[in-house]
């Protein structure tokens, strides 16, 4: 069972390094891992429709083969974490997939979008998701899920890059989280990369014509 961190308890104007909600435009993208959510990452940060900056997070896990600090995440030992932690440095942080790996999203990272007049878009897992919501309901939420639960193991099996002890970890967290799926205020299923992108590229011009309405 993943642990509620103590940051993610307490409201972020509440803490040092404080983020106001006015004005913040957030988009979570969450999914089952293999799903294809940070290849989908990739390509919005590239499109130019909507401006979307994607927000670093930290992480303890070690970094996979092509992985680069500060590009792929923050890569962070266990004491640094939870120092950073305890210094109320992140929105959300959790341990995922039980694996007492840490993620979180930092403060800093959502300020930085803000401030470039861009969106901030979080990767994150379905509690991290919830914890965005409770601290920010205008988050645009966005479950993305392959067609079938056959494709994502397939997917992430051909990736390569975990052991079978892993993917049976995270095949495990796929099927909770596939429950909090309706949750979500939109579902977007990556079957064709070109199309979930420019899926979520739609669901954003729309929101940001209704705010601007
Ligand atoms: P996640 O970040 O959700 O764990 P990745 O972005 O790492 O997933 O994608 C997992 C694998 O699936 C990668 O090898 C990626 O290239 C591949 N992939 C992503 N989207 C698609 C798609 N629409 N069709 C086929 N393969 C895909
Ligand atoms: P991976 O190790 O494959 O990069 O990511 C594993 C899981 O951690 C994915 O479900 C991903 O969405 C989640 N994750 C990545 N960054 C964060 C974060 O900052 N916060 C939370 N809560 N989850 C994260």
């Amino acid at each position: 069972m993943s642990k509620l961190s103590s940051s993610a308890t307490s409201s972020p104007s509440s803490s040092g390094h404080s983020v106001g909600a006015k004005g913040l435009r957030i988009v979570v993208l969450s999914g089952p891992s293999g799903t294809g959510k940070s290849t989908i990452v990739n390509r919005l940060a590239a499109q130019n429709e909507v401006k979307l900056i994607k927000a670093i997070s930290a992480t303890t896990r070690a970094p996979r083969n092509q992985e680069r600090h500060g590009e792929d995440y923050y890569f962070l030992s266990k004491e640094e974490f939870l120092r950073r932690r305890d210094a109320h440095e992140f929105v959300e942080c959790f341990e995922v997939h039980g694996s007492d790996k840490w993620y979180g999203t930092l403060k800093s990272e959502v300020q930085r979008a803000h401030d470039s007049g861009g969106w901030a878009m979080l990767e994150i897992d379905v509690q991290g998701a919830m914890q965005v919501l409770a601290l920010y309901p205008e988050a645009v939420t966005i479950f993305i899920r392959t067609a079938s639960e056959v494709e994502f193991e397939q997917r992430l099996r051909a990736r390569g890059t975990e052991s079978e002890e892993v993917i049976q970890r995270r095949l495990q967290t796929a099927r909770r989280e596939l429950e909090m799926a309706d949750r979500y205020r939109y579902q977007v299923i990556n079957d064709d990369l070109d199309r979930a992108t420019a899926e979520i590229v739609q669901i954003l011009k729309g929101v940001e014509g209704n705010s601007n309405a």
